[in-house]
């Protein structure tokens, strides 16, 4: 029987190392079939994503660091020389300081605020608006969010609003890319230990807490995530787009855990 991504051709960025979120839907998306091209955020990288690119037969691997126009610009000329059309693009990118990411969002500074809104909420946009002219037979687009968009997380602070902001956009640019048959959706993973992860304070206690208190007792791996990163941008989501699909083993319905759990 055919695979699910048989015939498409993608872009993932973000890929920094074999923890990253990029990789679990890298590998997730390929072992459908998908021929997949790369994006790595400076040179230093390159040692790094070039093996893990030869795992999956990446073909273009490309570097692009997003708050630079231009080499957002050439990554999708890059593309378009190549392959002249695109069906997915994975957007697995976020920045912050991480002098940020612990104490009190109250004393976020200006100058951090603004770069983390551009790497962490405009690059989706912008990313979006080249893509898109490439999707002439529809596509589907996808970036990463979490639960501190929605809900006051310890340490998250400026990135809990940038998260928010991304959600928001996720909502508008599905309206916009809609009517050319462009899907746009994110996945608000559970807390996976990953580079940019560690940069959040107390990230190992939060990690616990998570797996006491999820519904599943658990956290999540960048494999779950992959699978349903895979029912996104194949057929399998066809009908779905602006959605934000919580892959987080349940953690964001639970309002208090109940008084008979054995930890307690
Ligand atoms: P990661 O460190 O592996 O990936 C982050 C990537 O962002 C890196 O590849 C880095 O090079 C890239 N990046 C940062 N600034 C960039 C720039 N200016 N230009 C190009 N690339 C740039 O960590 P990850 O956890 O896999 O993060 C991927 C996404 O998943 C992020 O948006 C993150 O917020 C989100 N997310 C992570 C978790 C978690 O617990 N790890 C949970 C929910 C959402």
């Amino acid at each position: 029987s055919m695979r699910l991504m048989e015939g498409k051709r993608g872009l993932i960025m973000g890929l920094a190392n074999d923890k990253s979120i990029a990789w679990g839907i890298a590998r997730a998306l390929a072992d459908q079939g998908a021929e997949i091209a790369l994006s790595y955020q400076g040179e230093q990288l390159k040692k790094r994503v070039a093996p893990l690119a030869e795992l999956i037969n990446a073909t273009e691997i490309v570097e692009c660091d997003v708050t630079d126009e231009g080499s957002l610009d050439a990554l999708f000329d890059h593309l378009k020389n190549a392959w002249g059309k695109l069906d997915f693009v994975v957007h697995a990118i976020g920045f912050s300081d991480k002098s940020q990411l612990r104490g009190r969002y109250v004393d976020t500074t200006p100058d951090n605020f603004r770069m983390t809104m551009d790497v962490s909420v405009f690059s989706f946009t912008a990313v979006c608006q080249r893509a898109a002219a490439l999707m002439t037979d529809g596509g589907s687009l996808l970036t990463l969010t979490y639960y501190g968009a929605e809900k006051v997380m310890p340490h998250y602070n400026v990135m809990g609003v940038a998260k928010a902001a991304l959600e928001a956009s996720v909502r508008y640019l599905a309206e916009d890319l809609g009517k050319d048959g462009i899907r746009v959706n994110a996945i608000s993973a559970g807390t996976i230990k990953t580079l940019a992860a560690s940069g959040i304070g107390d990230f190992r206690y939060i990690l616990k807490w998570n797996e006491l208190n999820s519904p599943l007792r658990r956290t999540v791996t960048q494999e779950e995530v992959g699978k349903s990163a895979l029912y996104l941008l194949s057929d399998l989501g066809s009908a779905v787009t602006g959605e934000i699909h919580h892959v987080d083993a349940g953690y964001h319905t639970v309002g208090m855990k109940a008084v008979d759990a054995p930890d307690i």
